[in-house]
């Protein structure tokens, strides 16, 4: 990472001709940049319209510029957006006469890196506006934005706040044992030890809902060859994305598509024919169905009307065919992928099950494996320390848990995996 001396910019619009493209621009030089640029800088805060020219006076646009000092911007920084005209020659011109003025282009992330850096955010917040920047649906809309609220940081923040206290009194019962501390203090101590452990693990055991949101939900489709898997794919997606054909087998590799369900973003996965391969590639293609349907969230398991089902797992059982007038058996859902029979009824099943799958209720979730990891990580600390049989051992345990906590909002040791995490944002967020 270069120093976060460097006056940075960036294009935080989309890619591609569009009428307007949003420059941002971050770092110490940036008012004597914007100045440079385009003559007066406005008030803080203020639109205002410039010509902007380079060093040699040709002139690159005419455009709406606003002048952000830190610490009240975005990064913390001085800061500057200007609103160009978005052809390509004036993006340009403008970034050359930007670099020819000393600013270097942004790396991916490094504003919200640098936002984090200045306190302006915490680690879960700064992971909120990436998810805002890729959210889909308006589910991953509204999660996100919770926690850019700082809803779920605030969690953290208040469990590593009695963390703290509870250290502080485990210190106190080593340094002063034989003083006059309160008799309960010990056993007060233990009380909340237990109680911070066990809402941890409650918010743990949440079926991963804010991580399945987040990422979106799998769905694998399974069943024998030719019951017509890759048509109810194409009839559930709704274009053709798999090969129908009549022969069975045809469908060696695990085709998959986007779909929404029920709001929340599902990859429909249309498995190999899982039976005995008659050659490598097939075989290949019977592997990874079983692969997908092992990892699916959910399996959508076909059978033909009138044929019995034979499936390993069938979350949703589904009857294909019903127009050859097969029977459907018990708890299953009839349809006509070609004649379009039932579909409905199924699109409602599969989006009731991706609610069910991703829906928090009450606080905020957690959204990523590494919350996850870090909140495992804490409470195996805290049962530790409950468990301890010396005052050192369960402080130290506490100090480690306290650790973990602070690792998930960025309070402490972090250094580590800043640039994995904001390696994942665009450039220009
Ligand atoms: P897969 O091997 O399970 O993926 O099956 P396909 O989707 O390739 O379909 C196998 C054959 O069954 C094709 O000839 C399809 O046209 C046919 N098929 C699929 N769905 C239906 C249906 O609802 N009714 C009828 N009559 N035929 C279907």
């Amino acid at each position: 990472m270069t120093g976060t001396q460097d006056t940075i910019f960036a294009v935080a619009s989309g890619a591609g001709r569009a009428a307007i493209a949003v420059l941002r621009l971050s770092g110490p030089a940036s008012q004597a940049m914007l100045a440079a640029l385009c003559g007066r800088v406005p008030p803080p805060r203020r639109a205002a319209l410039r010509r902007l020219r380079d060093a040699e006076g040709a002139e690159l646009d005419q455009a709406m510029v606003l002048w952000l000092p830190g610490p009240g911007s975005y990064t913390g920084e001085d800061s500057s957006e200007l609103f160009l005209h978005g052809g390509t020659a004036v993006i340009e011109g403008v970034a050359d006469a930007l670099v020819a003025l000393g600013a270097r282009p942004a790396e991916p992330g490094e504003f919200t890196r640098r936002a984090f850096l200045n306190g302006r955010m915490d680690l879960t917040e700064a992971e909120a506006v990436h998810d805002l920047v890729a959210a889909e649906t308006a589910a991953q809309r509204r999660q996100a934005l919770r926690q850019l609220d700082g809803a779920l940081g605030a969690i953290y923040r208040g469990w590593a706040e009695r963390l703290r206290t509870l250290l502080a009194q485990q210190e106190a019962l080593i340094d002063f044992p034989d003083e006059d501390l309160p008799p309960d203090v010990e056993a007060a101590v233990l009380a909340e030890l237990a109680a911070l452990h066990r809402e941890i693990v409650t918010h743990l055991d949440d079926d991963r809902r804010g991580e399945r949101l987040r990422e979106g939900l799998l769905f694998a489709i399974t069943g024998p060859p030719n019951v017509g898997k890759s048509s109810l794919m194409n009839a559930l997606a709704g274009r053709d994305v798999a090969i129908v054909s009549a022969t069975p087998g045809t469908t060696r590799d695990a085709l998959e598509t986007r779909v929404v369900l029920g709001g929340v973003p599902v990859t429909l996965v249309d498995t190999a024919g899982l039976r005995q391969a008659a050659d490598a590639i097939e075989a290949e293609g019977v592997r990874r169905a079983r692969a997908h349907a092992a990892a699916a969230d959910l399996v959508i398991a076909v059978t033909e009307a009138g044929q019995p089902a034979t499936h390993d797992r069938a979350d949703v059982l589904v009857a294909n065919k019903l127009d050859l007038g097969g029977s459907v058996p018990e708890g299953a859902i009839g349809v006509s992928a070609l004649a379009g029979e039932g579909l409905e009824l199924l699109r409602g099943r599969l989006a009731d099950a991706a609610r069910a799958l991703t829906q928090v209720s009450g606080p905020p979730a957690l959204t990523r494996a590494r919350h996850r990891a870090a909140l495992l990580e804490a409470a195996a600390r805290l049962a530790g320390a409950h468990g301890a049989d010396l005052p050192e051992l369960r402080a130290e345990d506490l100090r480690l848990a306290l650790r973990s906590l602070g690792r998930i909002t960025g309070m402490v040791g972090v250094e580590d995996i800043l640039d994995t995490l904001f390696a994942q944002f665009c450039i220009g967020k």
